[in-house]
């Protein structure tokens, strides 16, 4: 794999404003914001998204969200902090090929909506749809 995005910020070929770093991930500003303070968390070792990130890494890196997701509430005065993560162009991941957890300040009123949960179940198709991902995680 070529180094993605990150693996160059993290080799530092290309700028960035750091929050916090180990031995095995990095924080830094999301160049586009969805509110200021909006933080990018990435392991130093380029995986694609969460189904290919050993279960260790994704353990360390919501770790690591939620000491930044403490600082960044801290830090801007937020009411409230989400945190994301896009797997698969499907679900948005634009930075395709180095797996990263978002975290978003959120102010009451921002006007930032993820999604709108609106879908609905036919009658018996929840049963249907938790029996399909119970056998799936097995
Ligand atoms: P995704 O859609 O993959 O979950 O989010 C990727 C994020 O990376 C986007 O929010 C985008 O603004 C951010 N991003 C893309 N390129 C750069 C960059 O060069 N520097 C920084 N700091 N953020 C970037």
């Amino acid at each position: 794999m070529s180094d993605s995005i990150f693996t160059q910020i993290i080799k530092g070929k290309i700028p960035s404003s750091k929050v916090y770093e180990d031995d095995e991930a990095i924080a830094f500003l999301d160049i586009h914001p969805v509110n200021k303070g909006h933080v990018l968390v990435v392991p130093r070792k380029q995986y694609r998204n969460i189904f290919d990130t050993p279960e260790e890494t994704m353990a360390h890196l919501i770790v690591v969200a939620k000491r930044v997701a403490k600082a960044v509430k801290e830090a801007v005065k937020a009411d409230g902090v989400n945190i994301v993560m896009n797997n698969e162009p499907a679900a948005g991941q634009m930075v395709t090929d180095h797996v990263h957890l978002h975290v978003i300040p959120r102010h009451i009123g921002d006007g930032f909506r993820e999604w709108f949960g609106v879908g609905t179940y036919n009658a018996g198709e929840m049963d249907e749809y938790a029996e399909r991902i119970k056998k799936a995680c097995d």
